[in-house]
């Protein structure tokens, strides 16, 4: 298992970015060009070896004017890209064909199928691949995949590391200062952003601290929230800074567009008089990317800190965590505030499910995904439909209000072994159980109040409100 880590450059001269921004929109074509042959059927089942061996054959890769191992290189990357929205696809197929069927000698074939790309054969199958598998254009100009062979790293008298990469001329190679004294090693990839290079590497995760630390020996539901990171079926909160980072940073995006938009229509106004020399410089000082992209970058790197930290705090206390799998998109469940909150939002959600992922491989503990359907509706004690208000959940039935999202990591813990409800029972199915589970329950009962909380309940009882 592996992580990814990046370097960035320190001081870049000029010339030399200007060099490295050249090569990477050169590889940018042979991007395009991979894309538009071979980005949709006509691609499936090809490697990037026979790719590159037709266009060495048919001579396709003069016309790029790059190095041989640069451009091989990036047809391996740009296969690999194509590869990954196939796979993508393939989810939502692998849904489809649940729906369809539910014979298992049938369900086997059909994945089958899938799995090993031999879907045109069959009609439904590539019916549904050509609706959900949208052809894809490459968007990529600035990256350059450096094979682990072709760069080396040197430490100058000052103790400065210097990387260099491959340029477009042969044995000329482009020297990078780096600012860090951790040399990056492996397959590179470089990032041209800003006046700055970012090196993408990847490293052993077993070699990572963290990765020796053991986990628990509980099992923990845990639901995601937006105020903590996490909170798990103990009652504890995880991550509690993640809902000031984020409004932070709402803030800071909404303050900053109302400033840029002032200043847009200054330049507006100057291209309107005829001084296109103030417009251009009004848009070359004030209105450029490279702060903004910078700040972007330090923020996600803060919250990413944040989440991986709730889920090491998790894993400390357990051996199975049980989640709802946050890969796939599922809205609705929790309505969110303004658009840029739910934009920042929703990318948290991909790097908790990253996180989930990643430290429990490397600490050993079991990532169980379980269907979190109602999960954050219904009361644990008594299965009904509570009534949600903030971070409360109001239960009408037994009286009493709970923490919303601690009610909500309980009903998660409890999907584990679920009989009824397994990761792939409708959504609507599960309504139907819910309901059911809580109409036999309500019938029961005496009085609302006669009910012993549950072990692990009473913690986080808090008076009704009535
Ligand atoms: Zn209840």
């Amino acid at each position: 298992m592996t992580t990814t880590r990046i370097a960035y450059s320190h001081r870049l001269n000029a010339g030399k970015h200007r060099a490295l921004m050249e090569q990477a929109r050169r590889l940018g074509r042979v991007r395009s060009e991979v894309w538009q042959r071979y980005g949709s059927v006509s691609g499936v089942g090809l490697t990037d070896r026979q790719v590159r061996d037709r266009w060495l054959a048919n001579g396709t890769h003069h016309q790029f004017g790059v190095l041989a191992n640069a451009w091989k290189e990036t047809v391996r990357d740009a296969m690999a890209d194509i590869a990954a929205t196939r796979e993508s696809a393939k989810v939502q197929v692998r849904r489809a064909i649940r729906r369809r069927t539910s014979d298992q000698a049938e369900l086997k074939r059909l994945f089958g199928l899938l799995k090993v790309d031999r879907w045109a054969n069959d009609p439904y199958l590539s019916r549904q691949m050509r609706s959900l598998w949208r052809r894809g254009h490459n968007r990529t100009h600035n990256q350059i995949v450096v094979r682990a062979d072709q760069h080396h790293t040197r430490a100058d008298e000052g103790g400065r590391l210097w990387l260099a990469v491959p340029g477009l001329v042969r044995r000329q190679m482009v020297r990078i200062p780096l600012n860090t004294a951790v040399a990056p090693t492996g397959t590179l990839r470089l990032i041209l952003r800003g006046d700055r290079v970012e090196i993408h590497y990847q490293i052993d995760a077993a070699t990572m601290k963290t990765s020796q630390r053991p986990c628990g020996t509980a099992t923990l539901g845990v639901d995601k929230g937006y105020t903590e990171a996490l909170t798990d079926s103990d009652g504890n909160h995880h991550g509690g800074h993640l809902g000031d980072l984020l409004t932070a940073e709402a803030d800071r995006i909404k303050e900053r567009n109302r400033r840029r938009a002032k200043v847009r229509s200054v330049a507006n106004n100057a291209a309107r008089r005829g001084d296109r020399a103030k417009a251009e410089r009004i848009a070359r000082n004030n209105l450029g990317t490279i702060k903004r992209d910078r700040q972007a970058a330090r923020h996600q790197a803060r919250v990413r800190t944040e989440i991986f930290t709730a889920v090491h705090q998790v894993v400390n206390k357990a051996a199975v965590v049980v989640a709802e799998d946050l890969t796939k998109t599922f809205t609705g469940r929790k309505p969110l505030g303004k658009n840029t909150n739910r934009r920042l939002a929703a990318w948290t959600k991909g790097v908790t499910a990253e996180a989930l992922k990643n430290v429990s491989e490397r600490r050993g503990s079991a990532l169980v995904h379980v269907n979190a359907a109602y999960t954050s509706q219904v009361c644990h004690r008594c299965g009904c439909f509570g009534r949600r208000a903030g971070d409360r959940l109001h239960c009408t039935l037994c009286g009493v209000v709970w923490q919303a999202d601690v009610n909500a990591a309980i009903n998660v813990l409890r999907r584990h072994g679920d009989p009824d409800i397994t990761l792939h029972t409708p959504h609507r199915v599960v309504r139907q159980i819910v309901q059911a589970r809580a109409d036999r329950h309500r019938s029961r009962l005496p009085l609302p109040d006669s009910i012993p909380a549950r072990p692990g309940g009473e913690r986080i009882i808090q008076p009704a409100q009535q």
